[in-house]
């Protein structure tokens, strides 16, 4: 399956509104325990750096590759200040810590910091440390970004480092854990596929090449930028549902084998018995999640892979299935695999939804921190979605255990309300 038509989408709720979602800086997280040699270095406040002081569980001192430059009022009363304070902070990192080969400047929401030109700033560290360190930027604010776009933002920043190459290659887009990535590239290899390369890579400054030859397989929903700046550089993008579940990994891999020229006997051969096993240690969760209502509400870009996991291969009923943004070509395969008539909302304004939860009363809600306690005090099970991006969901393997992350918030209310 190279190719999956648009199908005629159900109505849409669109909303705008009051945001309850952590900013793109979230994603340093995941993103510099992949690039062991790359450093985030947050242009912020003090806020930013309570953010991912807490977001990471560690002290922003103590970890090793990320940190923040809190400028001082002292600073941002000039910019031609915060520049050289920037640069005098860049310079002070890199002697501290020869092994950074790859620096990030991320912007954050400050309006003094907005207005710091970071690409410009990037350039000038560029020439000022050459041949000692890559200097990038993008912008993890939370005026701009949601936490899964930040990982689309720093993507996007290592595109143009990519060299170029036409030769045959499958390229997985899309931060993964280190070990689903290893089962998920060896049973590519074992399909037939020999030249498979990912992105992030896991030092930063071995980039995979792009080019004609290139087949794009997306593991993660929310790189729509990615995707679009690697297919800007001649990569060739595979439609498929995203590897969640046993029947959308199933479906990813076998959108690789077809783009890849591989023989379907030869996917049926390798993932038939891989699916069947998933099916058995899937049941026991089914059994709880079956007929259970569920309502997610929009944050991690997941929702609507995971509302098809849940609905196709779980049995649960699906009263709304929000997203922060409806990329429509990188959903489409997904779409296609919802119940009809599903109901869909894009954007977010917390009063609207919660009203809509309220009045809907369902058995789970997937929904960001902030929100699980107001709802749990309502007698409402829910389960934040920020866990599925720290979480290994991915492929045939995890089925069982990314519906075990559902079934638990239903088994734990069940427990407290019989005992
Ligand atoms: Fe808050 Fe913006 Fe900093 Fe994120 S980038 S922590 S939303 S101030």
């Amino acid at each position: 399956m190279t190719s999956t038509l648009p199908q005629p989408l159900p109505e849409v709720i669109k909303e705008s509104g009051q945001r309850e979602v952590f900013c793109g800086l979230t994603s340093i997280v995941w993103l510099h325990r992949r690039m062991p040699d790359a450093f985030f270095l947050v242009v912020g406040s003090r806020t930013c750096a309570h953010l991912i002081q807490s977001a990471a569980g560690v002290m922003i001192f103590a970890e090793p590759r990320f940190g923040t430059a809190i400028l001082g009022e002292r600073d941002l009363a000039g910019l031609a200040d915060a520049n050289e304070e920037l640069d005098r902070i860049v310079a002070q990192l890199l002697t501290r810590r020869p092994e950074i080969r790859t620096l990030f400047l991320v912007g954050s929401c400050p309006s003094e910091v907005i207005k710091l030109d970071l690409a410009k700033a990037a350039e000038r560290l560029n020439l000022q440390h050459q041949g000692r360190v890559t200097v990038l930027n993008y912008s993890g604010s939370g005026i701009e970004t949601t936490f899964t776009q930040g990982e689309d933002g720093a993507l996007q920043a290592l595109i143009p480092l990519m060299p170029s190459s036409d030769q045959p290659q499958l390229l997985i887009a899309g931060t993964l854990a280190d070990a689903v990535e290893d089962r998920l590239v060896n049973l590519l290899t074992r399909l037939g596929i020999d030249n498979v390369a990912t992105l992030p890579p896991r030092r930063s400054t071995q980039l995979p090449a792009v080019g004609t030859g290139t087949r794009l397989l997306l593991a993660q929903p929310y790189l729509s930028g990615t995707a679009r700046a690697l297919i800007d550089r001649g990569a060739e993008l595979i439609h498929a549902p995203y590897p969640l579940g046993l029947q959308g990994s199933r479906a990813w891999m076998a959108a690789a084998g077809a783009a890849c020229g591989i023989a379907p006997t030869a996917v049926n051969d390798l993932l038939d018995p891989l699916v069947e096993r998933g099916q058995r240690a899937l049941a026991p969760h089914r059994e709880t999640l079956a007929g259970k209502r569920l309502f997610l509400l929009p944050d991690s870009q997941l929702e609507i892979p995971l509302a098809r996991f849940l609905s196709q291969e779980c049995g649960m009923h699906l009263v709304e299935v929000g997203t922060p943004y409806l990329d429509r070509q990188l959903m489409a395969a997904e779409l296609a695999l919802l119940p009809p008539g599903t109901q869909l909302s894009e954007g977010q304004h917390v009063e609207k939804q919660l009203q809509r939860v309220m009045a809907q009363r369902p058995d789970l809600v997937v929904c960001g921190l902030g929100l699980a306690n107001p709802l749990e005090a309502q007698g409402i099970a829910t389960k934040w979605s920020i866990e599925l991006v720290f979480s290994p969901i991915h492929g045939i393997d995890q089925a069982a255990d990314l519906a075990e992350l559902f079934a638990r918030p239903l088994r734990r209310r069940g427990a407290l309300t019989f005992t």
